[in-house]
């Protein structure tokens, strides 16, 4: 007797080894082939596609995906839209390019309601939704938690530990969460398929992989990182096999973007739009719907395709417009992805990236525009524009895209030139003019790494406590570059570090007025309230307030003001509320703010028995 998801799956099973050997109309999957079956997406953040083993990389040890490939289909070209994590993350789950859903940067972008996420579809066919994420760039304050019915986003650390650190947690705590919900449901004999999401972070910067890895990872941490995250996924797999719910569930794994490793001198990712950072895994796995392994080359796949190819394969009703395609269907012949970045703007103030990638060439739009053909060079070392600057059509094609969406400069809220003013206050800074002091958004990212690498060290010296070299870097890199935010708001750091406030203040305001944030507001205020400047102070909380109202450290602000003038209760309150609203980040500084309340009243209450 079969049961009928098992006929199902035979079905499909028949059809794509039929047209994997034929191969005649290209399609790898019949739609609704897995109707009913539960979804797993896995997310694993920072991963490169080409260091996993079953994409090529002989350093690698990630048998439990290398496993899911065998029985699936990889997609060996395949691309993210976006190097940022959670306007990639958002492309992931709504279908759309990021300027179709807005979410251009990590941190100061929300995903709108108004958008319908997989999940929101999921749930509204039946599916009970859970969603387990690992960093705080994907805390439900930024949207992503649209259509989970479980959104789990408890984060194990808090405190910043420097430049390019998240709170996050690790893998192991990440699969305890997923396999404790899996089997409670079991437990409670749930009928329904589920969609889960899974998202790991390790490989993302700094790669510190636990043991065994570190030490057997000592030379590739990175790879270390990997490998901890693939031994964490097999034993969240053994749990759907224990539950007998593996051969019913599509498992998706990807990335939200890939990472530099010191390709075109990029360390990391975010700022750059090079395969490095966008070419990323995309594996669909189910033993019953692919038995046997495919390894797909004749298309480009891209993480917008991900909502529609799943739609399709579970037969979900048809949505509103998405900018991916069935990736299953036939090939789409020319098929043009749009990427982007727009974090050298909204960090930096150094030109934004717009590209157009095909299967075997990429134009990207820049000050000093690149054209690469993928298909001799996968580096992407050897640039071809001079010589084809139509880029063969493809930049035709990008600026009729661009030419939809609202300016990049606008959205940020940036002006392109640099006012009088603004060069007056430079001048009198100190800073050089002049050729120096560009207009935000003209220099080419690609040729500011080195400045990047500097600001970096600059911010790892201070956490180190070497204010003095800290401060050489820092002042070293905004003569260079006199209209980068994030390099005064780093300077702002250093000097607060150095017990320079003075100096700090002046930093704070040079970064509020080129990338104003939430949290050099704050910092501001704290600046103001300690000179006894309380109008500044209130203004800098009330602007704070305005751009991140969930920014615990605008009630650290009030607390600490209210405790300096005896109102005490009022400042635990204040401290009390950090600490609910905003616990990952400014839970270290509430408690403390707390301890030394308690402290205070402690003392002052053995003055009166004295
Ligand atoms: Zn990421």
């Amino acid at each position: 007797m079969f049961h009928s998801s098992v006929v199902k799956a035979f079905l499909g099973l028949s059809i794509v080894t039929a047209c994997g050997a034929c191969g005649s109309d290209g399609r790898l999957a019949e739609p609704g082939s897995a109707t009913g079956m539960n979804v797993l997406i896995v997310t694993i953040d920072t991963l490169r596609a080409d260091r996993l083993g079953c994409y090529g990389h002989t350093g690698a040890r990630t048998p439990t995906i290398d496993a899911l490939a065998e029985s699936g289909l990889l997609f060996e070209q395949a691309t993210t839209v976006s190097p940022i994590t959670l306007p990639s993350h958002a492309s992931i789950f709504t279908g759309l390019v990021v300027p179709n859903h807005g979410v251009r940067h990590n941190g100061t972008f929300k995903l709108s309601p108004d958008a319908t996420t997989l999940a929101e579809r999921f749930s509204a066919s039946g599916y009970d939704t859970a969603a387990f994420v690992s960093a705080f760039v994907l805390d439900r304050r930024y949207g992503l938690n649209q259509g989970f019915t479980d959104y789990d986003d408890r984060f194990e650390t808090t405190i910043d530990a420097g430049p390019g650190s998240y709170p996050e947690r690790p893998a192991d705590a990440v699969t305890a969460r997923v396999t404790d919900w899996l089997r409670a449901r079991a437990d409670a004999r749930r009928e329904s398929p589920f969609f889960v999401w899974v998202h790991y972070f390790d490989p993302h910067g700094p790669y510190e992989p636990p043991a065994p890895f570190a030490e057997s990872f000592s030379e590739a941490p990175y790879d270390g990182e990997i490998a901890f995250v693939d031994n964490e996924l097999a034993r969240l797999i053994d749990k759907l096999r224990d539950l007998a719910l593996l051969d019913d569930t599509l498992i998706l794994i990807t990335s939200d973007h890939g990472e530099g490793l010191g390709d075109h001198d990029e360390a990391t990712h975010a700022d750059l739009i090079y395969d490095s950072t966008m070419r990323v895994p995309w594996i669909l796995s189910n033993p019953r719907l692919f038995p046997n392994g495919n390894v797909v080359r004749d298309r480009l796949a891209a993480t917008i395709d991900i909502v529609p190819t799943l739609a399709a394969l579970t037969g979900l009703e048809p949505a509103g417009p998405v900018d991916g395609i069935d990736i299953t269907a036939a090939p789409v012949a020319g098929r043009a992805v749009y990427l982007e970045t727009l974090a050298p703007l909204l960090d930096y103030g150094w030109a934004p990236l717009y590209g157009l990638r095909r299967i075997d060439d990429k134009f990207i739009q820049a000050p000093q525009p690149e054209y690469y053909d993928l298909a001799s060079d996968r580096a992407e070392l050897d640039n071809l524009y001079e010589d084809r600057k139509d880029a063969g059509g493809l930049r035709a094609e990008l600026s009729a895209r661009l030419a939809d969406w609202p300016d990049a400069f606008e959205v940020a809220g940036i002006q392109k030139e640099l006012t009088r003013d603004e060069l007056e206050r430079l001048t009198s800074l100190g800073y050089v003019t002049g050729q120096a002091a560009l207009p935000p958004g003209t220099r080419d990212p690609k040729a500011m790494m080195p400045v990047w690498h500097r600001i970096n060290e600059a911010g790892r010296l201070s956490v180190r406590g070497e204010h003095a070299g800290a401060i050489v870097a820092i002042r070293e890199v905004l003569q260079l570059d006199p209209t980068d935010g994030k390099a005064w708001s780093i300077a702002m750091q250093i000097y607060d570090r150095a017990g320079q406030s003075t100096e700090a203040e002046t930093c704070a305001r040079r970064a509020l007025q080129l990338r104003p944030t939430s949290g050099v507001w704050v910092n501001l205020a704290r600046f103001a309230l300690n000179r006894g400047d309380l109008a500044t102070f209130e203004g800098a909380l009330a602007e704070a307030q305005r751009l991140d109202p969930q920014n615990g450290g605008i009630h650290i602000g009030h607390g600490h003001a209210d405790a300096l003038q005896g109102r005490y209760d009022e400042a635990r309150k204040e401290f009390e509320t950090a600490l609910r609203i905003d616990p990952v980040r400014s839970g270290p500084a509430a408690r403390e703010q707390l301890r030394r309340l308690d402290a205070l009243l402690e003392s002052r209450a053995d003055d009166t028995k004295q």
